[in-house]
């Protein structure tokens, strides 16, 4: 699973998405990026929630930029490590039962 390297993907402030649909998994696009993420952001990988981008565009430059504050690096649209906590935290309460 983790060998599977999807050519369409694109990085947004550091967290890798496909390009399709800018989404972190995407059964459209046969794309899990999980774990290449946690990884990334010093998470170790559990079965969670994928993230999506919100409202993006790109700039002159073709760098990704939300739409809201057009700043590529946007720490409210774009900020990961926080939705990835978020999105733990809610997969191990579920993963409780
Ligand atoms: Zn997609
Ligand atoms: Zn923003």
């Amino acid at each position: 699973m983790a060998e599977v390297h999807p050519s369409k993907t694109v990085e947004i402030n550091d967290a890798v998405f496909c390009e399709a649909h800018l989404k972190e998994v995407c059964t459209d696009c046969n794309i899990d990026m999980r774990e290449e993420n946690d990884g990334f952001f010093g998470f170790e990988f559990i079965d969670r929630e994928g993230l999506e981008a919100p409202p993006t565009g790109q700039n002159k430059e073709n760098v990704y930029q939300c739409k809201k504050h057009s700043s590529s690096g946007c720490s409210q649209c774009y900020g990961w490590k926080k939705q990835i906590t978020r999105a733990r935290v809610a997969a191990k309460k579920a993963g409780k039962k």
